[in-house]
């Protein structure tokens, strides 16, 4: 077995839920006790997120942390150096690759808590998510509030009619909903002309 970089065990922490559930308002709270406890933090995100800030995770809301982008998983394990805790926003981004990547680094002592869509806006598991749900030791559901009756929401309802799974975007382009009130054939035809980046 490889040597840890810390001495006590690691593991790994999922936040998952629809858009504007608070996962990274959650992310974010749960960097900042870490730093409250004096341990080494290491935020991440993909770099294709540059919707409010090119390197801070940022919340719908507002709250933000300083955070290095990196186009890769893999590139997660170059940046971490001798972080305690290692944040990885928008996980839903980096793909399959990030499972191992978040193993590593648990096994590696350290405390990782992740957080990404558990769905794409036609209801699909967004991997990684179900598989990190498998292998992580903590798993927290958020849910936001439907935007149509006010019920707890857990689907992101796409606003305008592009066929890609990834469309970055925040409430411009995406709604929270209960089960009741998600379409994921329904658009608003006002937005079908907005200029928006698909990956
Ligand atoms: P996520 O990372 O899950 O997309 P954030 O943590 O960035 O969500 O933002 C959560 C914040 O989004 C809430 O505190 C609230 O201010 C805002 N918000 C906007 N729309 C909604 C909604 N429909 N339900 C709940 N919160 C919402
Ligand atoms: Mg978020």
């Amino acid at each position: 077995m490889m040597p840890r970089a810390f001495p006590t065990s690691g593991w790994i922490e999922v936040i998952c839920g629809c858009m504007f559930s608070g996962k990274t308002e959650e992310l974010l709270r749960r960097c900042n006790r870490a730093r409250y406890a004096k341990l080494q933090v290491a935020l991440f995100k993909p770099s294709v997120d540059v919707r409010y800030a090119v390197d801070d995770v940022v919340s719908h809301s507002d709250n933000r942390l300083p955070c290095i982008p990196v186009a890769h998983a893999p590139d997660i394990l170059k940046h971490c150096g001798d972080a305690r805790v290692v944040g990885i926003d928008e996980a839903q981004f980096f793909g399959p690759s990030l499972v191992d990547v978040a193993n590593r680094l648990a096994d590696d002592g350290r405390q990782v808590i992740i957080a990404g869509l558990d769905q794409d806006f036609r209801g699909v598991p967004f991997e990684p998510i179900p598989d990190l749900l498998a292998v992580a030791e903590y798993v927290t559901k958020t849910l936001a509030v439907c935007m149509v009756c006010g019920a707890p929401a857990n689907r992101s309802q796409r606003l305008v009619h592009r066929e890609s799974r990834v469309l970055i975007g925040a409430s411009d382009t995406y709604e929270a909903r209960c089960r009741a009130h998600w379409d994921p054939e329904s658009f608003d035809s006002q937005q079908e002309e907005l200029p928006l980046r698909t990956e």
